[in-house]
């Protein structure tokens, strides 16, 4: 049997196994009203639920526990291992309680009611950029514990980062941890795993997987969520793969013009092929672009990085793939490229400047 298949089998593979969590085998039914669909998956149909006794909303997570003729209630454990590690982590959905049926595991997650970003991605009414920019520092604040606890997501994508409320847009909540894979602890971890459209070349190329693959995943929803555009889906599978694995990126200034250059700046750091060339989900929040704030809003929280390893600025220096770029090329101190970008955001409120 190839090592291919014998991965996609499982267990070796960066499973975890232990849950601290009762599973319960009460009928759901006698606790719970259920209602609606909220979305649904491969394996898994999650709907909206009330509790009987107190009225809490909750979203149940209902995984199929054979798959394709297999008995797969490891990984559903799994998923189940890796919300609680998550348990700490407010960007990641909270595990409330599971059940068991005869066909299902259900999770009872923490209600997200302000639905997918990816609503966000396909609206004729994209967000602002400083809405933009809240997301994504909320993602990569969440990302950043996770790998500290050597997970990574491995199916970061729009429609799995939800969202607290929708008006006011509230704040992001992680989920879906079927493909999330614990680094370390069964040697090198290759799988073929998750969405060709949002998955890092090296998961494409059967390459070693790290942290680094989430924040490829980042790249592309940054770009989704400025542009209302997926940068690397092609016509067919085939062509989607070619443009992962080509970094066949469109950063024309026609899908950019609402936003500034740092926005481009950040995604073409993260959508580098070499995954050590990367930035991680620290460093990122680092990234100049991300210190940008609302005229008027709270000051940014620190990053997770100590005021030494933020003041190493050379890691933002300018990306030098594009030669019209050079134009854009910043002071590598940090504190000069909030000062330019405040001069930016200063010309932009004077009306002398397109970029916003
Ligand atoms: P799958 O593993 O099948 O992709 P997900 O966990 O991603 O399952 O859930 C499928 C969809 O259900 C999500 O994309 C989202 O739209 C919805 N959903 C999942 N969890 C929640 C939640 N906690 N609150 C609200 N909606 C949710
Ligand atoms: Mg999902």
């Amino acid at each position: 049997m190839s090592r291919r298949r014998l991965e996609s089998r499982g267990l070796a593979a960066g499973l975890l196994g232990d849950v601290q969590t009762a599973i319960l085998t009460e009928p759901l039914d006698s606790l719970y009203h259920i209602t609606g669909e909220l979305g649904r998956g491969k394996f898994a149909v999650v709907k909206k639920c009330v509790e009987k006794t107190t009225g809490k909303v909750f979203a149940a997570k209902f995984v199929r526990k054979r798959r394709r003729g297999r008995d797969c209630r490891a990984e559903v454990i799994h998923e189940m291992a890796v919300l609680e590690v998550s348990r700490n982590n407010p960007r990641m959905i909270n595990l409330h309680a599971a059940y068991e049926t005869e066909h299902d595991i259900v999770l009872l997650l923490e209600y997200a009611a302000g639905g997918e970003i990816f609503d966000h991605c396909i609206s004729d009414e994209l967000l602002s950029e400083f809405q933009i920019i809240r997301l994504i520092r909320q993602t990569l604040e969440g990302i950043h514990l996770l790998h500290q606890s050597s997970v990574v997501h491995l199916d970061l994508k729009p429609q799995n980062i939800l969202l607290t409320s929708l008006s006011p847009l509230g704040d992001i909540k992680i989920v879906d941890f079927g493909l999330a894979r614990k680094l370390g602890s069964a040697g090198e971890l290759r799988e073929i795993l998750g969405t060709p459209e949002y998955v890092a070349p090296e998961i494409l190329n059967y390459e070693p997987i790290t942290t680094a693959s989430d924040l490829w995943s980042v790249g592309v929803i940054t770009y989704m969520l400025i542009t209302g555009e997926s940068p690397f889906a092609g016509e067919d599978k085939q062509q989607t793969f070619l443009n992962v694995s080509q970094v066949n990126v469109d950063y024309s200034k026609e899908a950019f013009s609402r936003v500034s250059e740092l926005a481009v700046h950040f995604i073409r750091k993260l959508l580098v092929k070499a995954p050590e060339d990367r930035p991680s989900a620290a460093d990122c929040l680092s990234h100049p672009w991300l210190w940008q704030q609302c005229p008027g809003s709270e000051p940014v929280p620190p990053s997770p990085r100590t005021p030494r390893e933020r003041s190493g600025g050379s890691k933002w220096a300018a990306p030098h793939e594009d030669a019209e770029d050079k134009e854009n090329i910043l002071d590598s101190s940090p504190h000069a490229k909030r000062f330019r970008f405040e001069e930016d955001v200063q010309a932009a409120r004077e009306g002398t400047t397109e970029q916003f």
